[in-house]
């Protein structure tokens, strides 16, 4: 009978002293053959076991290793040491698993992210990726939670599909015909009629296309899955694999995006504020520790909780993608010629763009709308000056995009117009050129990465850090 165990996190947060508890988890320290510091992951606060003299032997005792696992019983009594309220003082000690303590890689000291990255099957079992992944669970909870608050409906859109949405042609294709011997046709390629689907398949790259199907007839749905990039950008930001969240909304315009965007990302905040701040204090306080060792200059100028503040409780700015431009073209750092890319109106914001508004001119999260229809998708709503589409990106700080959106061309004609400007087959599209043919509504939506979510409400600067296994460009590991 396992069940009859406490939590770590129950015991030190007010179980009642006095009484019999049994505990169980993983040794982190073991000193003076007398105090054990174990961790059941509830909360990066271990539990201390106090062994008396006499209670187990010699050979037990040698079998106390960082890493092993133990079920402890015993009195749950006020501590008399320092740095803990309570302990437990063991009447019973068994080890169920072994570690062998040149063997396991985690030593009770501190490891750079670089090595527990190649560890990440064991690095659940450091503070640092505790108080992380305890984050990220929260957060997914808390996305439902905000959507079925409002009477969203959770739409759960397919992860193999046929549909390039953002025509963007970054995917993983998907086929059960061998590679080595493919079945080509008369033309010499590749004859997908005898794939598994009969069609050339590939791993989604966002699920907004059905989500639109769904919003048609719920009028507000969201997804949240997993959605797949075969972008070879290997940087601190990207993912092939990464989860995202797309409302989508019938009834909606721009501004009704922006504003459902910005509750969403505070509403988000707020939940890890409220239910994490023990794991925030220690990521604050583990990233204080890292600054330390920078140039004053290099530091960041809020620390993470102060930051999570002063976003939860400032407004967005929200500027125009041409009102962006001019800003970049009036910056020092254009002038002292310190962008590695050019600026004119018609580019795609770089990333040493967006960081700069946001953390240089604004010092907040920027919502950018309206950006050239050139470089935006198909589906993204035209503007009547002819030249921009109703989109939204918002940047942060320290991240750059987290959201990107659009309010979408609703109308049937125009929307014809530009798949044929931009070379997509209609017959293909049928299905989503229904939505417009039939009860036609403006609607908008727009996709959050999860991940980039967690990176900025855990503070951490890599995104492989924040997803339990990351798979970028020659890395799939576990
Ligand atoms: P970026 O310019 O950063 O590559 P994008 O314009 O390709 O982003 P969208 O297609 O608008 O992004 O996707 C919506 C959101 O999904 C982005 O705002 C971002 O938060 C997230 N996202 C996009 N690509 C990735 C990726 N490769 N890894 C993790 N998150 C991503
Ligand atoms: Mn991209």
């Amino acid at each position: 009978m396992f069940n009859k165990r406490t939590k770590i996190k129950d015991l030190l947060s007010g179980e009642k002293t006095g009484q019999e508890v049994t505990v169980m988890g993983w040794v982190r320290t073991f000193r003076n053959n007398q105090f054990i510091a174990i961790n059941d992951g509830s909360t990066n606060n271990n539990i201390q076991i106090v062994i008396e003299l006499g209670l187990i032997d010699d050979a037990t005792s040698k079998r106390i290793t960082t890493g092993a696992s133990l079920k402890v019983s015993g009195k749950l009594i006020e501590s008399l040491g320092k740095g803990q309220k309570v302990e437990i003082k063991a009447t019973s000690l068994e080890i169920l698993g072994d570690s062998d303590a040149e063997k396991y890689p985690l030593q009770p000291k501190k490891h750079s992210l670089e090595f527990l990255r190649e560890k990440a099957h064991l690095r659940f079992r450091t503070n640092t990726f505790g108080a992380i992944f305890r984050i990220r669970h929260a957060l997914a909870f808390a996305v439902h939670q905000f959507f079925n608050d409002r009477g969203f409906v959770y739409l759960h859109t397919p992860i193999l599909t046929a549909s390039d949405a953002e025509g963007a042609g970054e995917m993983f294709q998907v086929t059960t015909l061998p590679l080595n011997n493919a079945p080509t046709k008369a033309d010499g390629t590749i004859d997908f009629s005898q794939d598994f689907f009969g069609k050339a398949t590939n791993l989604t790259v966002s699920g907004q296309l059905e989500g639109e199907l769904g919003a048609m007839a719920f009028s507000d749905i969201y997804t949240f899955g997993p959605t797949f990039r075969a972008e070879n950008s290997n940087t601190a930001r990207h993912l092939a694999e990464f989860w995202m969240i797309e409302p989508e909304m019938a009834f909606y315009d721009l501004e009704d995006n922006r504003n459902l965007a910005e509750e969403f990302i505070k509403y988000l905040i707020g939940y890890a504020m409220k239910h994490n701040m023990e794991d925030l204090e220690f990521l604050d306080t583990r990233l204080k520790e890292e600054e330390n060792s920078l140039p004053q200059d290099k530091r960041s100028e809020m620390n993470l909780i102060e930051k999570l503040e002063f976003v939860l409780n400032n407004s967005f700015e929200h500027i125009t993608y041409t009102e962006a431009i001019d800003i970049l073209l009036a910056s020092p750092a254009y002038k002292k010629k310190k962008f590695k890319y050019d600026v004119q109106w018609g580019i795609d914001l770089q990333s040493e763009h967006e960081r700069y508004l946001v953390e240089k001119h604004f010092k907040k999260p920027v919502i950018v709308t309206d950006y050239p229809k050139d470089i935006k998708a198909f589906y993204m709503r035209q503007n009547d000056d002819g030249k921009t589409v109703a989109a939204m990106d918002i940047l942060a700080p320290g991240i750059g995009e987290i959201v990107g959106g659009s309010q979408r061309e609703e109308r049937l004609d125009k929307l014809e117009n530009r798949m044929k400007e931009m070379d997509i087959p209609s017959e293909e599209m049928s299905w989503y050129l229904d939505t417009r043919r039939f009860g036609t509504v403006p609607h908008a939506g727009f996709g959050l990465g999860f991940e980039r979510m967690v990176l900025f409400v855990t503070g951490m600067t890599n995104i492989r850090d924040v997803i339990p296994f990351a798979r970028t460009p020659k890395n799939c590991e576990f």
